[in-house]
């Protein structure tokens, strides 16, 4: 993989450095981290994997997920990780459609610009790449009508979020 690459994917969002997704072998919350090589790591039943794909990134929904040699492709703009497309942990039912986010991070952040009612484009403390970002968020998940129902599937990504950091003792 080349620095390049790294470049490329870190400026499309600055909340990809880690992404919490459903483990497909032991159906627990693993992570997929993006800082050095990409790579899929469950601490729960050990399961690892490096990703070795193509340098493209596809921001379709319906992407091919191949490039023209073949290679497994990354994409974004849906509720997966970008590199092994496997379900994002931190995602619920909201106004017909999912809301989703990749960590806490980046739930705070967009929890963050919904309460605020945010709708302008200006450089504030999280600079112009981020003010991008929220220009290309869903028009349902900006409408004021929806704010109340979608702050509260915040609420519910905060209560899978905590589950996390404190799991029930059985
Ligand atoms: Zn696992």
């Amino acid at each position: 993989m080349t620095t390049r690459f790294r470049d490329d994917f870190r400026s499309v969002d600055s909340f990809s450095d880690e992404f919490l997704v459903h483990c497909p072998e032991c159906r627990r919350c693993a992570k997929v981290l993006t800082a050095g090589n990409v790579r899929f790591v469950c601490t729960h039943c050990g399961k690892s994997e490096m990703w070795k794909g193509s340098p493209g990134i596809l921001t379709s929904k319906h992407p091919s997920k191949r490039d023209s040699s073949g290679r497994r492709m990354a994409w974004i703009g849906a509720e997966y990780d970008w590199f092994f497309h496997y379900p994002l942990w931190l995602q619920t039912p909201c106004c017909g459609q999912t809301l989703w986010a990749y960590n806490a991070h980046h739930l705070a952040y967009l929890e963050g610009y919904i309460a605020a009612g945010l709708r302008e484009r200006r450089p504030n403390e999280y600079g112009w790449r981020n003010a991008s970002y929220a220009s290309r968020l869903p028009q349902w998940l900006k409408a004021a009508k929806n704010r109340t129902d979608v702050l509260r599937a915040c609420q519910k990504l905060h209560t899978l979020l905590a589950t996390l950091e404190n799991p029930p003792h059985w």
